[in-house]
This record gives C-alpha cells, sequence and structure tokens, in this order.
C-alpha cells in the first residue's frame, strides 16, 4: 500500500479510496442499473472467485450489460487489487455499472459500462454470536419480476425488509415469497434444521443463489444428514431446532428466535458442526485462487 489509503481499481486505473469517484450520470447511480458481487480473500486466497465471476457475468447477461472484460482479465483485475492493497484477508466489492448515460433510463445511452473493485482489509471473525430475525412484511421480489437471482445495484426490497427488523430491533429481517412461503435474509440465505433434517429455500422462491450456500449445501452432505432443497412455510421455520443464515459477508451465523419465538438451540449441534467445516475451506487453495 503506497499511499496509506486502500487503492480502488475504476476502469483499468488504480486511485486512492478518498479519490476513488464515478458520475453522477452513471445509471448505476441514477437507477441501480449495474451488478455487483461481494467477495472474500482468506490468507491469500480468493474464495470461490471463479463461481463468483460466473455468477457476476450471469447477472450482466440478464441486464445486457456488455462487460468490456473477459473473465480471465476480471479475475487478473481482482488480484491485482489485492495485490496493490496488499491484503491476505479482505472483503472486495466488484461492481459493473451500466456506465455514465443521461437523465432518461433509455440503457441505449450509456456507452460504456465501469468496472469498480474495492478491496478492504478484514480481520476474520470467529465465534460470531446468534442472531434474532423478524418475518418482514415485505415479501421477496418475484422471480418473474425484478428477481434477486441476477445480484443486481437495486437491492430496496432488502433495504425495506431490513428498515422493518431495526424499527423492531431485531438484527435481521426474513423476507418471504409472494405465497407465503420462505425466502432469504435481507443479504443472506436460510436453512433450517428439524430432527436432524436440513433444509433450505429453492430458487423458486426467489433467492440469490448463494455461493455459501452452495458450499453449506455439500457439506451438510458430506457430513451424511439428509439436505433438502424444498419450499419452507413460516410456521417450520418458527419451530425448527436450528436455523441459520450464509453468505459471503455473514458466513455462518446462527439464529436464536424469530418473531420472539426462541429456537432450540443457537448454535445448534448440526450448525456448529457445518462452521467447523466451513472454516477448513478458508484459506485453503483448493476452494479458490492464490493471490500470489
Ligand atoms: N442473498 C442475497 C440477497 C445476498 O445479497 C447474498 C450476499 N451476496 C446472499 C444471499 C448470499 O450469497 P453468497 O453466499 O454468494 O454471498
Amino acid at each position: 500500500m503506497s499511499s496509506g489509503e486502500p487503492l480502488v481499481y475504476i476502469d483499468g486505473r488504480f486511485v486512492p479510496k478518498s479519490e476513488a469517484r464515478i458520475s453522477v450520470y452513471d445509471h448505476g447511480f441514477l437507477y441501480g442499473d449495474g451488478v455487483f458481487e461481494g467477495i472474500r480473500a482468506y490468507n491469500g486466497v480468493v474464495f470461490k472467485l471463479k463461481e463468483h465471476i460466473d455468477r457476476l457475468y450471469d447477472s450482466a447477461k440478464v441486464l445486457m450489460i456488455d462487460i468490456p472484460m473477459k473473465k480471465d482479465e476480471m479475475i487478473e483485475a481482482v488480484l491485482e487489487t489485492i495485490r496493490r492493497n496488499g491484503f491476505k484477508d479482505c472483503y472486495i466489492r466488484l461492481l459493473v455499472t451500466r456506465g455514465v448515460g443521461d437523465l432518461g433510463l433509455d440503457p441505449r445511452r450509456c456507452s460504456n459500462p465501469s468496472v469498480i473493485i474495492i478491496a478492504e482489509p478484514l480481520k476474520p471473525l470467529l465465534g460470531k454470536k446468534a442472531i434474532s430475525v423478524i418475518i418482514s412484511s415485505i415479501k421477496r421480489d418475484r422471480v418473474d419480476a425484478t428477481s434477486h437471482q441476477a445480484k443486481s445495484l437495486n437491492y430496496l426490497n432488502s433495504i425495506l425488509a431490513k428498515l422493518e427488523a431495526i424499527n423492531a430491533g431485531a438484527d435481521d429481517a426474513i423476507l418471504l415469497d409472494d405465497r407465503g412461503f420462505v425466502s432469504e435474509a435481507t443479504a443472506a440465505n436460510l436453512f433450517i434444521v428439524k430432527e436432524g433434517k436440513v433444509a433450505t429455500p429453492p430458487q423458486t422462491t426467489g433467492i440469490l443463489p448463494g455461493i455459501t450456500r452452495g458450499c453449506v449445501m455439500e457439506i451438510v452432505r458430506r457430513l451424511g444428514y439428509p439436505m433438502e432443497e424444498r419450499e419452507i412455510t413460516p410456521f417450520e421455520l418458527l419451530t425448527a431446532d436450528e436455523a441459520f443464515l450464509t453468505g459471503t459477508g455473514y458466513e455462518i451465523v446462527p439464529i436464536s428466535e424469530v418473531n420472539g419465538r426462541k429456537l432450540k438451540e443457537a448454535p445448534g449441534p448440526i450448525t456448529k458442526k457445518v462452521i467447523e467445516e466451513f472454516e477448513k475451506l478458508k484459506g485453503d487453495p483448493e476452494n479458490g485462487v492464490k493471490v500470489w
């Protein structure tokens, strides 16, 4: 790190954080018109980087944003951002915005998408405490609306639910889909455990198919527990033995109560085993891309 503050990648240039700016005419700012990824590096290995890059390009395809770099160039830009900052453990925010246009929303007026890569140092947080959640009155956007399957810059659906949680004195909110089935948390996927069986909602409920969720499903199967991807009712969530959230930022966070109903244990025995196994994946070059 040269100037003492993190360097941010903007369209091929590295600029200090305090000088990292984009235009107010960028449609990412004006309309939330863009896509992003939240990624983590553990001990010099960028966890599941290829999977994050694949998801970024899939999200961009849905929004018809033509990312001006090939996937391997994007991977190299992420690695170079981390190298320039000298971080071994960090959080990486990778954004592709529609780019500068005019005040109308027509995307054809934006000729050049912008690529932005932010890296911030992170200390590994061990032994995270269990959190309380509410079931939000805000419904997850439908898969045929602004689906969270595409990781876009528009997070208002989640922000409204988060505000409801904050106003209720809870740590986070669980959103239901428009039919009333459990979908996911504001920025994390949900798992429940009942009588030794693990379940997580399917993509039809409007979730972002989380990369951590995929790892956890594999871990659960490897540990020998039944792992179901199926619709979950609010009743099942309220009466679960254990429940936890998964995500790049959250990692694995146990849920202690839902709408004031305490779950049996947080973290319960299966949650503990899953956390233990997840810890082993971090920093392992088999599960990511080495920075140096
Ligand atoms: N759902 C939403 C809405 C999210 O924003 C996130 C965080 N990216 C997740 C789930 C978890 O996904 P991942 O494990 O890939 O970080």
